[in-house]
């Protein structure tokens, strides 16, 4: 079905994605599973290429092109791929709008270019142990001191964690003041006070280093707050949507590798003397979720359009997210029943996809979460 969403430069972009993704992550991306992390190469490689930094202004390196099409563009190859150690949507869709949008002059020219050419790879860090969801629970603490911020605290579950150069700490700033007293500092590799944790070990997204982080009185220069002090949290309400949606262009491209995959093998599978996929139950499952992720990729196409346009609202972001990735769960967990046992081994996409598709509904702000919010949009 022709979504007409993209337009014949976006479908060059593609072209230059999938064989960038072909040509340098497919081949190695099994033995970035075995290392729970991939190589730092692949950052340098894809910034060459142009897949770094698209909306960011030419002038910094970048693409130059406000257009959240191409993002989702290259989202799309990653998964389709099975590329899902490969933290470019982390950085590009989800970090890209910090650097961009509450950035001084000199921030931009300090962290674009590298954001640009692979050298400087980011991760955004919320969560602590004891806060994820409930965010202004954090107990990490930035205290002015002078010209600077001195960072204590803890925090886990970050993706690239290991890999990043520069990570955006979200830290109470006015303890007193609950989410009012939370801001952003940028924390840049090699600060004294910062360490990392283990690269935890996951049941999916093997490749992707997601890491704990810890901060031991790190003296970050007033020069590294994003944004306005004590404004963290609305700057953190600003961006999420454009997160969540991310995490929804994710979940439909996997709907539909997942189906694509579980069509051919039902075609291919036999059983009491005829093909797998012959079976009503199979054809009315695969009509059922087809039907399903058509759905979804009309409503997703509608959203990037409406992100586009500046009409994107949290709810809607909310609302994107918690359906797309619960139908992404849902679409999973019937290829691999249809696959039977060969759904359970390794050697079999469907398993690996199904693995990743887990954490969909989770990170990024659960599926509760995400119909809180949309609750109390509607006044509740
Ligand atoms: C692979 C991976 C990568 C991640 N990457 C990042 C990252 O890069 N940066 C980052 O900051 N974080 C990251 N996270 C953390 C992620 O965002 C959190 O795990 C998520 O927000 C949930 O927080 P939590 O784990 O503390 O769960 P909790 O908040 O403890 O929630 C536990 C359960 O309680 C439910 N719950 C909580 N509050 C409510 C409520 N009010 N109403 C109803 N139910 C509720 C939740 O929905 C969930 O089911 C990542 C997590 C994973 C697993």
């Amino acid at each position: 079905m022709d979504q007409h969403l993209y337009n014949d430069e976006h479908e060059a972009f593609r072209e230059l994605c999938h064989t960038f993704v072909a040509r340098h992550i497919t081949p190695f991306h099994a033995d970035w599973e075995q290392a729970g992390i991939v190589d730092r190469a692949i950052w340098t490689a894809a910034g060459e290429a142009g897949l770094l930094g698209m909306d960011v202004d030419e002038k910094y390196g970048g693409g130059g092109e406000r257009d959240f099409r191409f993002n989702a563009v290259l989202d799309e190859e990653l998964v389709r791929a099975g590329a899902s150690g490969v933290g470019f949507g982390l950085h590009n869709d989800v970090v890209g709008p910090y650097l961009m949008d509450l950035t001084t002059d000199e921030q931009k020219q300090r962290w674009l270019p590298g954001f640009c050419s692979g050298e400087m790879i980011t991760a955004i860090a919320m969560s602590e142990p004891s806060a994820g969801s409930d965010l202004a629970g954090i107990l990490t603490t930035a205290r002015r001191d002078g010209d600077s911020y001195v960072l204590t605290g803890s925090k886990t579950f970050i993706t690239n964690g290991i890999l990043s150069d520069l990570v955006l700490v979200v830290a109470k700033t006015d303890p007193e003041k609950g989410a009012h007293g939370i801001s952003l500092l940028a924390i840049e590799r090699g600060m004294p006070g910062f360490e990392r944790g283990r690269n935890l070990e996951k049941i999916g997204l093997k490749a992707q280093d997601t890491a704990e982080l810890f901060f031991d009185e790190v003296r970050v220069p007033v020069e590294n707050l994003i944004g306005a002090e004590n404004h963290g949290f609305y700057h953190l309400m600003q961006m999420l949507p454009q997160e969540r949606l991310s995490i929804a262009v994710v979940a439909v491209a996997a709907c539909e590798a997942m189906l694509a995959r579980t069509i051919e093998y039902v075609k291919g599978r036999q059983a009491f003397g005829r093909s797998v996929g012959a079976f009503q139950n199979t054809r009315f499952s695969l009509a059922e979720l087809t039907h399903e992720t058509t759905i979804a990729r009309t409503y997703l196409n509608h959203c990037v359009t409406e992100h586009n346009a500046g009409r994107f609202t949290v709810a809607d972001a909310a609302m994107a997210k918690w359906w797309t990735t619960e139908l992404q769960n849902k679409v999973a967990d019937r290829c691999v029943q249809l696959h039977g046992g060969y759904g359970y081994m390794m050697e079999y996409p469907i398993a690996k996809a199904w693995l990743d598709s887990r954490v969909q509904s989770i990170y990024g702000g659960t599926t509760e979460i995400m119909k809180e919010i949309v609750g109390r949009s509607l006044g509740l």
